[in-house]
């Protein structure tokens, strides 16, 4: 039912954390106020701003004279249905945060700047038949067209953005001028890779799969939460797609979380292979316009599959039947800046709230989600084996003590790698740390190259003879001479993908070695043509950092390396071993994924660790046990609810006297299930030049914390030294850096 009220009630994209009431706007006075979740545009200050509806009164508390009129209605039908509103609501009140950002959150760039929301579709641009009957003699002399030439003569269907950038950076002043000469075509496309081939076959499914598909179908049209557990390999993604099926079939939507590395092209290519149905993408890679494309299919339903990064949680997806979210545990799932949510956590909400199942899959679940099973929230489908011929990989430590490397390998692995390239399989290591080294030491009198703007070293990296910060970006040629003593003693300590890579060059000079982190895969396309040449074959050794962890699936990969294994063992933050050895298992897993063997070894200098021991016997379940009793003791999640406050500011004490401030208005808010800590210089105190600080906030139950958080806030909002310093409140927070 519409009504006819004076005020609405307007979520506005700003800081502060409430709605604002606005007037009809001046042409319609006593029109109804549109369906909360339309967007309309406001004037706010200076600015005009694109806001969302949320509902209208017949009262306002702001002087009638002040208000003013909502400056034009964008939708006619509401952008955020019943149910996709109520959850955004929620979010905003379950992470203390601004509902007007929340709702900016759930749409794409080019619908929070006010377009409308069908989507016109994508630009492609195709030869025209003068373009096709161009020899490409004629070109000799300008080689970016001749590039584009060969490139559209080999895709009738035309090539989109993306694919003309994976050619030339300059694409479209080059493509421009082959307009104007009449060679090629731009035309508008739909925007959904339509998959209407007939769907492959699937395997035949074994009674862990079959069992695991049966629980899951049965709940279709209910809300359950789902834990698949199953090591890596084990054939969890065909247990996926035997229920999307079921639930496409019941004429639902089905939307796919997956980890931020996680979406590759071959991962995407067998859902769409497999599901006869279109399937959307929305990941951080798309453009604008790609963006505003997925969102409206999904939105008018004519995807019915949904793939997707983090923010995919807030997707409209009126049919909405079944949630899968693969690798569960992963960390990109929490926002790390702004709109701090957690997309499984929401998910499960989400889920819960439209009576639907959602479903978590993992080798190596969190902990949150073991706990919830052993309370009976959750339940548990086990994997038990590896599906098809594949068996577990044999796991050793090489005790570094005994066995000294040599820039960064020791004879065992050195001996294992080469039996490898003798009988023509491939090795991947794997070492979580870009750049040459870590360090770099000056052997006379000792000096370590800092960051002038971070409490942290620089590292080296060979490439631009350079050396970098990771946290602040900060570049520098590397020093000639040491600042200290004028000695030219200088030294890289430790190792990173770049000497790694330079080591095993060393030793294998005839081995096609491919490196893949961050820097080796900025470029657009590089990513791709590094796991062509790994599933191809070409690639002999593969060395990289956690990206190689995820996902992969290289046949023919038999040896995993693990560089240094000891960087996790010995941190302050409480998930350090547990991130670690969810990434050592994850690491295990690309060794032996078909009919051959592997085998895995990993370099520590502890390797008495009971960490090592579990891994050994892929046994998470008793590792995860062991943690968890240590969380308890420590009264730590999940036995536990955080709130991380935390501030920052350039002048040295200002954050510290902000959350010490915080920490005394908090005392006169405290309820007895409640534990404020003292405050803290933050683990990297001084961060781009920023000091930093924060205040942690416990408690074993939800409800009194967030009663508490709630009247803090208000308190926090209005104090002075806020106004000093940049804060936020991270509600369960992932990390304490
Ligand atoms: P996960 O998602 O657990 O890593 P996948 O579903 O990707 O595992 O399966 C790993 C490999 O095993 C894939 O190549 C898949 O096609 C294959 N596979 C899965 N289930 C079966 C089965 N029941 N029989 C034969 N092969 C299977
Ligand atoms: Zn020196
Ligand atoms: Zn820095």
């Amino acid at each position: 039912m519409k009504q006819c009220s004076e005020y609405w009630q307007i979520a506005v994209p700003t800081p502060l954390r409430k709605l604002f009431d606005y007037l009809p706007p001046q042409d319609t006075t006593l029109a109804p106020a549109p369906a909360p979740g339309t967007r309309i545009q406001v004037p706010f200050g200076a600015r005009k701003l694109v806001a969302v509806v949320l509902g209208a009164s017949g009262a306002t508390d702001v002087p009638i004279s002040r208000l003013k009129a909502v400056a034009a209605v964008l939708d006619q039908e509401p952008v955020f249905n019943t149910e996709l509103l109520a959850l955004l609501k929620w979010a905003a009140g379950y992470y203390h945060f601004p509902i007007g950002e929340v709702c900016q959150t759930a749409l794409p760039v080019l619908l929070r700047r006010g377009r409308p929301q069908q989507a016109p579709g994508i630009s492609k641009w195709s030869l025209t038949s003068q373009g096709q009957a161009l020899a490409l003699s004629e070109l000799k002399r300008a080689p970016v067209q001749l590039r584009l030439l060969q490139a559209l003569k080999q895709h009738h269907n035309g090539l989109d953005s993306k694919e003309l950038g994976h050619h030339s950076s300059n694409w479209r002043s080059v493509i421009r001028a082959m307009i104007n000469k009449g060679w090629v075509q731009q035309v508008e496309g739909p925007c959904l890779a339509n998959s209407q081939t007939e769907p492959m076959a699937a395997p035949v499914r074994n009674t862990d799969q079959e069992q695991a598909v049966a629980a899951i179908v049965a709940e279709l049209g209910h809300y359950r939460t789902f834990l698949l557990h199953g090591v890596t390999g084990s054939g969890k993604t065909e247990v996926y797609l035997a229920v999307i099926e079921t639930a496409l079939q019941q004429g639902r939507q089905v939307l796919v979380l997956v980890p931020e590395i996680g979406l590759t092209p071959q991962l995407v290519q067998r859902f769409r292979c497999r599901l006869a149905v279109p399937v959307a993408v929305q990941h951080s890679g798309l453009t604008d316009a790609e963006r505003h494309c997925a969102w409206w299919m999904a939105h008018s339903g004519e995807a019915r599959v949904l793939i997707g990064t983090r923010s995919a949680v807030f997707a409209s997806m009126p049919q909405l039947g079944l949630v899968v979210i693969d690798e569960e545990h992963d960390g990109s799932y929490k926002q790390q800046d702004g709109f701090r949510y957690h997309a499984r956590d929401v998910a499960i909400m989400r889920a819960s709230r439209l009576a639907v199942p959602v479903l978590l899959g993992s080798a190596t679940p969190s902990l949150e989600t073991l706990y919830r099973v052993q309370q009976g929230q959750y339940h548990r489908l086990a994997l038990s084996e590896r599906a098809g011929a594949a068996q577990m990989p044999h796991i050793e430590t090489v005790d570094l003590r005994k066995m000294k490397p040599s820039d960064g390998l020791s004879p065992a692995l050195v001996e294992a790698i080469n039996k490898r390239l003798q009988r023509g399989e491939q090795s991947l290591l794997f070492l979580n740390r870009r750049g040459y080294a870590p360090v770099l030491m000056c052997h006379q009198c000792g000096w370590l190259a800092d960051c002038g703007r971070c409490d942290a070293r620089l590292t080296l990296h060979s490439k631009h003879n350079s050396v970098w910060c990771h946290h602040c970006g900060y570049q520098a040629p590397i020093p000639k001479a040491c600042p200290e003593c004028d000695g030219v003693d200088l030294h890289p300590i430790g190792e990173g993908t770049e000497r790694i890579e330079q080591t095993l060059a060393k030793f294998f000079p005839k081995a096609k070695i491919v490196r893949m982190d961050r820097d080796s895969t900025r470029r657009k396309g590089s990513m791709e043509k590094i796991l062509k040449s790994v599933h191809s074959g070409e690639a002999d050794i593969l060395v990289g950092t956690q990206m190689l962890a995820k996902g992969h699936d290289f046949a023919n990969v038999t040896l995993v390396g693990v560089v240094n294994a000891d960087q996790g063992l010995y941190s302050i933050d409480f998930r350090a071993s547990e991130k670690m050895f969810q990434q050592l298992l994850q690491v295990c897993g690309r060794a032996g994924r078909a009919d051959k063997p592997g085998q895995v070894l990993i370099q520590t200098y502890h390797p008495d660790d009971p960490l090592f021991a579990a891994l050994k016997t892929h046994d998470y379940q008793n590792f995860a046990d062991y943690i968890l009793q240590e969380r308890e003791q420590t009264v730590f999640p999940p036995y536990a609810h955080l709130a991380l406050l935390r501030a920052e500011a350039p002048a040295e004490t200002a954050a510290l006297d902000f959350v010490q401030s915080a920490h005394r208005s908090a005392q006169h808010y405290i309820n007895q299930d409640v534990r404020v800590l003292d405050p803290l210089p933050s683990p990297m105190p001084r961060r781009a030049g920023r000091y930093r600080a924060q205040l942690m906030v416990q408690s074993r139950e939800r409800k009194p914390l967030h009663i508490f958080i709630k009247q803090w806030l208000g308190v926090l909002e209005g104090s002075k030294d806020s106004k000093k310093v940049r804060w936020s409140l991270d509600i369960d927070p992932m990390d304490l850096y």
